[in-house]
This record gives structure tokens, sequence and C-alpha cells, in this order.
């Protein structure tokens, strides 16, 4: 049944995957709304929908940084799942053309994606929301929350914000115009670890198959979409380890 899959992946013309919270778990990292997510979460110092609230940030960025500092700056001690190993290699291949995501765990570049599109943001560039021009890579944020500080703005000393989209703020435009165009174009899309329950994120599949596209599903909750995939399954990591010994 893998082999189904990956003569599929093979004979598409342009491929791309979508995704989700299920394939960031698998590296062990936490996912937000889940079972054991961290908006549930009693242990956390603070609520976590409050770590990615524009509005908190605002009035004290430093409560992000101290909340954030164990999950999304701990990027060293993370793993690059299955997953994420396979994806990068079929994009080396030229078989997957992008990736859309919607998580910000940096995974997907860690395992050597290069096309990652990133719609809900990204830590990857921390900025000053009072200066322009001021930009600071996630290696160099990272080292300084880890040390137990903030990444500070050179120009007015205020504490600079991850790219990452909070809630109150719009999700990044080029981002998102880039990958509905990607969808559009793509006659497969590899909808991975996401119960498409958050827009726009979850339109995605639907510009594929408006387009005439196929979809495949892997994802262990049922998605609004599932009667129109093509292939089904429900294992990310079985899935995937199974790629991976077809490739
Ligand atoms: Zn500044």
């Amino acid at each position: 049944m893998i082999k189904e899959l990956f003569e599929k992946i093979k004979g598409a013309s342009y491929c791309s995957a979508l995704t989700g919270a299920g394939v960031s778990t698998l590296s062990g990292i936490r996912d937000f709304r889940g079972k054991n997510g961290l908006y549930n979460d009693p242990a956390l110092s603070m609520d976590a929908e409050k770590i990615f609230d524009i509005g908190y940030f605002v009035k004290d960025p430093s409560l992000y940084y101290k909340a954030a500092a164990s999950f999304i700056y701990d990027l060293d001690d993370k793993e690059a799942s299955v997953v994420h190993i396979v994806l990068a290699e079929l994009e080396k291949r030229g078989y997957l053309k992008a990736i859309i995501t919607q998580n910000i765990d940096l995974l997907h570049q860690k395992a050597g994606s290069s096309r990652v599109i990133e719609i809900h943001g990204s830590p990857k560039v921390h900025y000053c929301m009072y200066c322009e021009g001021v930009s600071l890579p996630f290696e160099e944020a990272a080292a300084i929350v880890k040390a137990g500080g903030f990444p500070l703005c050179p120009k007015c000393g205020k504490i600079l914000k991850p790219a990452i989209t909070f809630f109150g703020e719009n999700l990044p435009a080029l981002a998102l115009k880039e990958a509905g165009e990607e969808a559009q174009k793509s006659d497969l899309m590899l909808v991975l670890g996401t119960s498409l329950t958050v827009f726009p994120a979850a339109s995605m599949p639907e510009y594929t198959l408006r387009g005439g596209g196929e979809i495949v599903i892997v994802n262990n909750m049922p998605t609004h979409l599932d009667g129109l995939a093509v292939l089904h399954y429900n294992d990310l990591e079985e899935v995937f380890s199974g790629l991976k010994d077809v490739l």
C-alpha cells in the first residue's frame, strides 16, 4: 500500500505537502490543542493562549520568552522525524516542489527542505516592532534566550518579537499568497498531520482539488476532506517509515 503512495508521488508533475501539528509531535514537540497540548498544561507559568497573544506581548514581551524558551528555542535538542527527513529527500529527488506548514518549529529546514512556506509565521527572524530594518536570525536569538536573556533592538533597546504570527495579528500575506499558488498548481497534495480545522490552512487542499488535483491524507483524526482523498492513511510514522524503505 505504501508502494501505491510512492507511485502516486513519482507520477505527479507537481506535488506539494501541507504539514500540521501531527508532524511536529512525532519529534516530541507538544501541540497546542491536543490532549497533552500546551493549552491544557496547568504547570505552565502562564496561560498558553496568552504566550502567543499580541496584546500580552506588547505589555510584557519577557513573559513570552520565559515561557517559550523551553519549546521554541531548543531546536538543537530536537530531532527531525522520519516525516521531515523523507519530505526533504523527496524534494532533493525532484518529487516534492514545496512544503506549506502550519508549524513554527523550523524542523523542515533542519531536515534539509529548502522550499518551506510558513503560513503561521516563523521564529527564523526576530524583528523590532518599533524600528524598521532590525532583524536577528533565530540562532542568535536562541542563544540569548537560552542564556536567560531577551533579544534586544540595537536601535531602541526594546525586546524583539519573533516573526511567528500571534493571536491578534494577521497571517503573513506573502506566505499565504505563495501557499495558495502552490496549492492551486499542485496536481497532488500530501496532507499530513493536520485535521484541517484551522483556516486558511484548511483551504489549501481545497485549492488543489478545485484545480483538478488529487489529495492524499495521512492523519490520525478524521478530516472533512477524507471522502475526497485518493489515498488515506492514519499513521504518519508507519507511512513515512514505509516510504523511507522504498525510496
Ligand atoms: Zn527598535
